[in-house]
C-alpha cells in the first residue's frame, strides 16, 4: 500500500500542491498535472501527522446543538433511561443505587456520593450517543465499589462495559473548557 492510496489525488492545471481535509475526514490532494508520483508520495507522507491531527480535530468538533438548553420532556426521556440502565447495571456488579439526580453540570459528566449511594448524571449527556451515557452511568456504579480512578477500578470498567474506552473519547473531545470547576454536588466527583 502506498501512502496515498486512502487520499483522493486530482491532477489538474494548478502551480503548486495542496493537501486539504474536509470535514468528514476525506483528504484531498490536488496535484499540478506534470509532479511526478513519488513526489506527491513524499509530501503526503511528510504531511501524516498533520492529516491526522486535522482529521481528530474535524471528529471533536462540538455540534452546533449542544449548548442548547435541555428541554423538560428531554429530562424525563433522560431520567427514565439512566433509572433502566441502573436497574440492568447494578445488580449484576453488585451495588445499591439509592438515588438518581440529573443535573446541568457542564465541567463533568457525572458523579457519585457512596456514602449516599446517591449518583448525579450530567443532562448536556441527551445530546450524546446513548452509549455514552452508559458508559457514565456505570462508571459512576463502578464507583460504588472502588472510589479511586485506579486500575481496579478500569477493570471493573473493562469487566462491567467494555466499550466505556470509545464513549469516553468521544465525550472527552467535547467537554467544554471551563476556568472554575462545578460546585461539588456533595461525595465525590468524577468523568
Ligand atoms: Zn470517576
Amino acid at each position: 500500500m502506498t501512502p496515498t492510496d486512502s487520499i483522493r489525488q486530482i491532477r489538474k492545471a494548478v502551480k503548486r500542491l495542496t493537501l486539504r481535509v474536509r470535514a468528514d475526514g476525506e483528504v484531498i490532494v490536488t496535484i499540478p498535472r506534470a509532479m511526478p508520483q513519488d513526489v506527491v508520495d513524499a509530501f503526503v507522507l511528510g504531511h501524516r501527522e498533520w492529516i491526522s491531527r486535522k482529521q481528530a480535530e474535524f471528529r471533536q468538533r462540538v455540534p452546533a446543538d449542544v449548548e442548547r438548553p435541555v428541554t423538560q420532556a428531554e429530562r424525563r426521556a433522560l431520567q427514565s433511561k439512566v433509572e433502566a440502565l441502573v436497574a440492568e447495571h447494578a445488580p449484576r456488579m453488585g451495588v445499591t443505587v439509592r438515588e438518581i439526580r440529573l443535573r446541568a453540570m457542564r465541567t463533568r459528566w457525572g458523579s457519585c456520593n457512596i456514602r449516599e449511594q446517591r449518583i448525579w448524571i450530567s443532562t448536556r449527556l441527551v445530546h450524546y450517543p446513548e452509549s455514552c451515557l452508559e458508559a457514565v452511568v456505570v462508571h459512576e456504579l463502578a464507583h460504588l465499589i472502588e472510589r479511586g480512578h485506579t486500575p481496579r477500578f478500569y477493570a471493573l470498567m473493562d469487566q462491567y462495559y467494555p466499550a466505556w474506552r470509545e464513549a469516553e473519547q468521544t465525550l472527552n473531545g467535547r467537554l467544554p473548557r471551563r476556568v472554575a470547576p462545578e460546585p461539588d454536588p456533595g461525595g465525590i466527583s468524577h468523568l
